[in-house]
């Protein structure tokens, strides 16, 4: 790739001050009125020049660390791979990165790859021009300069970016084999702008994506939720699958997606409805909850595994229980899921049961439950894919939020009185369940 400096004049394109938000500003204005360089860089500029509303405004500068540190008080570093600077204006935050250069040929504390290429610390300063060359694509490296409102353009993004296409800057498997969440990231943004992927890099795709396995799970969920949660998340799951990266993510929900029969059509059908309605959400304004997704991703699955375990003769909710342990806990091995997610997808699954089986003395209690929405709206979901069986239950819960107390106490009195007790006197567990732990086992949701 030939690098040449170009400077589009402020004339010469459509970003304006007003667009950019007031937190960014000021971050730009103080550290150019230090004395230091300051760019708008990133998504950012991308999604102004596209027209588009940016998700954050990240910013570069030749700053280093500590020196932003000293010009902020609302300042907090972060990152070890990546030491970057926040700085925080209530629940906004300015990314801003000092200019990154070249990794010099030996071992160094400050930089480094692994036996893979991976980087694995990117903490070398450098200059504007090797900073730019060493982001991810050439729409990603566009930088507007505070100081005379130009952009300045390295690597053709501005052409790219009139043309549609993606373009990793650089050796494209060079660049895959650095950081290959690259590939996730080249997915996302051909979902979100509808741009196409430049014809080595989508073909480099297919031939890398087992390097993903080498990256940290906590990371993957990271990108997992911009994937999803973006506002484009239904065209990311069909990238995803098209790029053959969804099975590395969610193999669990991939096999059931390639077996046959019903599973087959409701996962993907419930997978599909899930993210239209995000997707709307999004656009509407509306927070979105990854832990209602990750629910979502992982029911049919989980489904699978409470099968197996009735038949190997546990009780129903005990078989509910151990399959929502048995599902988190190896999906764990390929994307972390926090601790405060995991627990509400077990209480939104958990949940089912008691809303497919209201009794009279707990349906109340169901209603006011914290997680009650969220339950109910995924009894809902699953009646829209295909469980049909549900549609009088999801009317009874549609209908008694919509009643006086007198009339739901009403509503209440009328339901059965719960067939726990009597089904376990009748069922006695005579088996008793043994399993490998689930990180020692072969992946194979089927029963
Ligand atoms: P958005 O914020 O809309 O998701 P973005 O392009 O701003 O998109 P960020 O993750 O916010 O993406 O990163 C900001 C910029 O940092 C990118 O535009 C790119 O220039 C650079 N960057 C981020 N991640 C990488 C990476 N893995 N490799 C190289 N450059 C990267
Ligand atoms: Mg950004």
């Amino acid at each position: 790739m030939k690098i040449k400096k170009t400077i589009i004049k402020q004339s010469e394109h459509a970003i304006a001050r007003d667009n950019i938000s007031n937190n960014a500003l000021k971050v730009l204005y103080r550290l150019k009125e230090a004395g230091y360089q300051a760019y708008l860089v990133g998504g950012g500029v991308r999604d102004l020049l596209l027209d588009k509303k940016p998700k954050d405004f990240d910013v570069a500068t030749d700053a280093h660390p500590d020196e932003i540190k000293a010009l902020f008080r609302n300042c907090r570093l972060i990152g070890r791979r990546f030491r970057l600077a926040h700085i925080l204006f209530g629940r906004d935050v300015i990314e801003v990165a000092t200019f990154r250069g070249p990794h010099e040929g030996g071992a160094s504390t400050h930089a480094g790859k692994n036996d893979e290429g991976r980087i694995i610390r990117d903490n070398v300063y450098g200059s504007l021009e090797e900073d730019a060359i060493r982001r991810d694509f050439t729409v990603n490296a566009l930088y507007y300069n505070i100081r005379d409102d130009s952009i300045v353009d390295f690597t053709g993004g501005m052409q790219d970016l009139y043309n549609k296409v993606l373009r990793m800057i650089g050796d494209v498997p060079v660049r895959y084999r650095e950081d290959p969440v690259r590939m996730l990231r080249a997915v996302r943004f051909a979902a979100k702008l509808d741009f196409k992927i430049e014809p080595q890099a989508h073909a480099l795709i297919f031939e890398l994506k087992d390097l993903l396995e080498g990256i940290p799970v906590a990371r993957l969920f990271d990108e997992t939720i911009k994937l999803f949660q973006g506002g484009y998340g239904l065209r990311c799951f069909q990238l995803l699958r098209e790029y053959e990266l969804f099975e590395g993510l969610f193999p669990l929900t991939d096999a059931l997606i390639n077996s046959s029969g019903q599973q087959r059509s409701r996962t993907l059908k419930i997978i599909e409805q899930a993210l239209i309605n995000t997707d709307e959400r999004i656009a509407q304004g509306k927070s979105v909850n990854p832990a209602f997704f990750m629910a979502v991703l992982l029911w049919y699955p989980m489904q699978d595994y409470k099968n197996r375990f009735i038949e190997r003769g546990q009780h129903e909710i005990e078989a509910l229980i151990s399959a929502s342990r048995e599902v988190i806990t190896r999906q764990q091995a390929h994307t972390s899921i926090p601790k405060r997610f995991s627990m509400m997808m077990r209480d939104i699954w958990h949940m089912q049961n008691q809303l497919q089986h209201p009794t009279r003395k707990r349906a109340l209690r169901t209603l006011t439950n914290k997680r009650f929405r969220a339950g109910y709206d995924f009894l809902l979901l699953r009646e829209s894919v295909g469980e049909h069986e549900l549609k009088t239950i999801c009317d009874w819960w549609t209908d008694i939020q919509t009643q006086s107390p007198e009339e739901q106490e009403q509503m209440c009195s009328q339901l059965g009185r719960g067939q726990k007790k009597r089904k376990r006197r009748k069922k006695k567990r005579v088996v008793k369940l043994t399993l490998e732990p689930a990180a020692e086992q072969q992946h194979d949701p089927e029963p």
